[in-house]
């Protein structure tokens, strides 16, 4: 009965919350430095780079905004997207990956990316099953740790980091413009969703938080896969959230409390305000890392 409610908690907050405000606000576009765009509300953050054949894209977003996307990608530039660069394999980052591939833009991900792209996945805590993906769609190029593309007069290095929010998370750095895609191992201003049925886990994410203030500085424009366009200052704060999350998990399983006493004493009460307003309520970001803490 508790397990329902969240679980309708959790999809009325996230996934359908995130549909909803796609469909009601469209998709926008805000310039970002040189000739760098945000694309937002078609589910996670897209970035857009302009060059002079064709548009290099950051995260294809949800598939049911892909006409959305397209109309406006068409009035930048060129309008075609040669290159997609997938941050992770997760349905609301690569939406539009098939009609994309089919268009003959090259993507490129992390190789547990295109693994679990391919396979077909199933999300325990959404209780959502993810189809196989048409090869279309798929990583025409992968790696396992790093590279960079050199897009226009545009470097950027983009790494893969340990298993956190997935197993195939990767970051990347516009060096020039100094515009930096964490993916979704950056929710700016939320309790961050974590995929515990891809490797994912809260301390993957404590630590890759912390590897990435030391990628960016107070200059860099820092698009996190979730939430507004965030400053260092902003990742300070949520990798300090991280790590008390992770302290208080640690300590309270250890003291053998059960998740419904968790949930009563919200012993995260300090950070709930600001953080626990976004996909995940409190109670949600409770249950979801002490199943998934407990487990392992
Ligand atoms: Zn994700």
């Amino acid at each position: 009965m508790l397990r329902r409610s969240f679980l309708r908690n959790i999809v009325a907050s996230s996934a359908g919350g995130l549909l909803l405000r796609a469909q009601a606000a469209g998709v926008s576009v805000t310039p970002l430095r040189d000739k760098l765009y945000l694309l937002t509300g078609a589910g996670g953050n897209i970035i857009i780079q302009e060059g002079p054949d064709g548009l290099l894209m950051v995260d294809s977003g949800l598939s049911n905004s892909t006409a959305d996307i397209l109309a406006q990608t068409d009035k930048i530039g060129k309008g075609n997207v040669t290159t997609l660069f997938n941050t992770h394999w997760h349905t609301d980052h690569t939406g539009s990956n098939v009609i994309l591939g089919q268009k003959g833009a090259k993507i490129i991900a992390q190789e547990n990316v295109k693994t679990r792209l391919a396979k077909g996945q199933y999300m325990a805590f959404f209780k959502r099953q993810v189809d196989p993906m048409d090869p279309a769609g798929l990583p025409s190029e992968t790696f396992k740790d790093k590279g960079k593309i050199k897009f226009g007069n545009e470097t950027a290095p983009y790494q893969w980091l340990p298993p956190a929010h997935t197993d195939g998370d990767a970051v990347i750095h516009f060096h020039n413009a100094n515009v930096f895609h964490g993916g979704d191992l950056l929710f700016n201003g939320m309790y961050p969703f974590i995929d515990y049925g891809s490797a994912g886990s809260l301390a993957g994410m404590a630590a890759n938080a912390e590897k990435i203030l030391k990628m960016v500085e107070d200059s860099t424009i820092i698009i996190p896969g979730h939430g507004p366009v965030a400053k260092k200052s902003d990742v300070k704060e949520y990798a300090d959230m991280l790590a008390a999350s992770l302290d208080v998990f640690h300590k309270q399983i250890a003291a053998g409390k059960t998740l419904e006493q968790m949930q009563a004493d919200r012993p995260l009460k300090a950070y709930d305000d600001k953080w626990g307003q976004g996909m995940l309520k409190p109670e949600v970001w409770i249950a979801l890392n002490y199943g998934g803490m407990k487990k392992s």
